[in-house]
């Protein structure tokens, strides 16, 4: 089996002990080896459902543990203060993003009530907040929940969506990149559904298990490499089938941004060339900080090229 070369700098070291076998986590069946990730996690292919999921993968008190400081090691989001954030939100178009740029074109906003599971910093409920839309979200993370309340979000709660119990129903549920996470995605999407109104929708956006498969090492396998399972197009008609959805949008778009892998650190290197990596370490942590800042604040999320990201909205029938 074919084994990818590192690429993100952020590899988890998972612990054999904490490994579990898994069948697919979509439609329960066996999976064929596929490719190693360069985590030494095999991606496994779903014959059944076109499903790319990850097996033997981290059990799930070992990837509680990984989550319980995601913030601090591995998102890659800017950590600034609500303040800071409020402020960058302000200068961006909302329809300059294509998700709300979609939303808009299917409801009237003004009349309509959205709920994001995992929005952590509120981006797609602020802007859709600024249209007009009432905004809710769920997160276990205390940090987005601060975000939500200072960004003026109608409704946050602070735990797993299992726990959370409205009291209306939505027109739209919103999962960006939530679904490729946890080991049971199917029971997320479930609970997510029942959130939903008769003719509510809800909008998917994934990275895109096939975008890069013929390429020689697909990038998709080799960066954010806590993703436990890649959707396709076969997934989402799995999903349809599964729960008597209809397809109202489906695309595949956009690029991964990716943090270069460290090159080899067992070299002995002089003591110039060590302050002059730090430096260059400092200078690119920078760079990532104010590339994710200049998008926000020129309204230019390219999109346009690549097709990384699976973006669909399914409507509950
Ligand atoms: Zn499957």
């Amino acid at each position: 089996m074919k084994k990818l070369s590192k690429l993100d700098l952020r590899t988890p070291e998972w612990g054999s002990q904490f490994l579990i076998e898994r069948t697919c986590p979509i439609c329960d069946a066996m999976g064929k080896p596929y490719l190693e990730r360069p985590d030494e996690l095999i991606t496994n292919l779903c014959n059944k459902c076109g499903t790319y999921f990850i097996s033997p993968a981290p059990d799930y008190k070992c990837l509680e543990l990984f989550y319980s400081s995601y913030h601090e090691k591995y998102s890659m989001m800017p950590k600034v203060s609500p303040e800071v954030l409020r402020v960058s939100y302000d200068k961006i178009n909302p329809l300059a993003d294509i998700r709300i740029k979609k939303l808009a074109s299917l409801f009237d906003l003004s009349k309509t009530s959205v709920l994001d599971i995992g929005f952590g910093q509120p981006f797609i409920l602020y802007m859709l907040k600024n249209l007009g839309a009432k905004t809710h979200g769920v997160d276990i993370d205390p940090k987005a929940i601060e975000y939500g309340h200072h960004l003026g979000l109608d409704s946050v709660f602070e735990g797993e969506i299992f726990d959370y119990q409205p009291t209306l129903l939505f027109d739209v549920v919103i999962m960006t990149d939530f679904v490729e996470h946890p080991l049971n995605p199917m029971d997320y999407i479930k609970k997510a559904l029942s959130f939903l109104r008769i003719g509510g929708m809800l909008l998917i956006w994934t990275p895109n298990g096939s975008g890069e498969i013929t390429k020689e090492e697909p990038i998709t396998f080799r960066v954010d490499l806590e993703h436990m399972q890649y959707f396709t197009s076969n997934t989402i008609q799995h999903l349809l089938k599964e729960f008597n959805l209809r397809l109202l949008h489906f695309e595949t778009i956009g690029q991964p941004f990716i943090p270069l892998a460290e090159k080899d650190n067992h070299k002995k290197i002089t003591k110039w060339q060590f302050n002059l990596k730090q430096k260059l370490k400092a200078r690119s942590a920078k760079m990532i900080k104010s590339f994710i800042q200049e998008k926000y604040e020129t309204n230019s999320f390219s999109y346009e090229i690549g097709n990384y990201h699976l973006f669909t909205i399914l409507e509950k029938q």
